[in-house]
This record gives C-alpha cells, structure tokens and sequence, in this order.
C-alpha cells in the first residue's frame, strides 16, 4: 500500500521509524512532499555552486540560498505550503544561478566551454573534464 508520506527527520518520528499517514509535528503529506523536492532542488544547486568553488568562483546569493533552503528544510517552523512552493521557484532560479555561474568559471579557466569539452568526449570520463 502506498504511503501517503515518508519523514524520519527527526526524533518524533512515529514509532522510532518515521511518520507516514501524518507528521507527529503538524506536517502534513503535501508540505512533507515539497520538502522532500527543496532537498532535492538544493543537492543541484550545491552541486554547481561546489564545482564553481573549485574552478575560483562564489556568488554569495547562491550561498545565502543554500543556508535558507536548508534551513526552510531542518526547521518545523513553516508548514505553508505556497510560502514553501515559492522557495521552490526561487530554489529553481538559484541552480540555474549556479550552473551559469559554474559554466562561466569553466569557460575562463579551461579556455573552451563545458559543452565542448563534453561533445568531444567520446570514451572518456567526468574526471577528464575536471581536469581539463
Ligand atoms: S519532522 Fe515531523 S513528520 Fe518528520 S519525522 Fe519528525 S515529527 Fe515526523
């Protein structure tokens, strides 16, 4: 039988396991799904944002995003779901952000773009296109 949510984010969690028809904390199966996608959204932001760091480059409102979002995430505090899925939105807008951001850095520091350095890989790996 399919669960009508999933959360073992914290110590509540029903019977030691998780909560899964309602949160022990107010959480219901709607704001548990949107958190579960600003985890989701959040991993590809972090994803660019960590790669540009390596190539030199930071924007800070990607990193004030992060801190936000993992808070929105960790925190029992706001069940709203339209305050929530507007997070979302602007998580969306913050990993395109960061992949722009991570692209750029690439282009000026390998001297070619990520595209090209990934149409000319035939049998190669992602660690040849880190290194350039
Ligand atoms: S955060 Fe809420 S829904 Fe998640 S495990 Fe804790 S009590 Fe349950």
């Amino acid at each position: 039988m399919e669960k009508a949510m999933f959360c073992r984010q914290c110590e509540q969690a029903a019977q030691g396991v998780g909560c899964e028809v309602m949160g022990n904390c107010g959480k219901n199966p709607q704001v548990a799904a949107l958190l579960d996608l600003m985890i989701h959204g959040l991993e590809g932001v972090a994803v660019y944002a960590h790669r540009a760091r390596e190539l030199g480059a930071k924007d800070p409102e990607v990193d004030r995003f992060m801190l936000d979002g993992l808070f929105t995430r960790v925190t029992n505090v706001n069940f709203d779901p339209e305050d929530i899925a507007g997070r979302l939105r602007r998580c969306y807008q913050m990993k395109e952000q960061a992949r722009s951001l991570f692209e750029k850095a690439y282009q000026e520091r390998k001297g070619r773009s990520l595209r090209s350095s990934i149409a000319g890989l035939r049998h190669g790996s992602l660690r040849e296109i880190r290194q350039g």
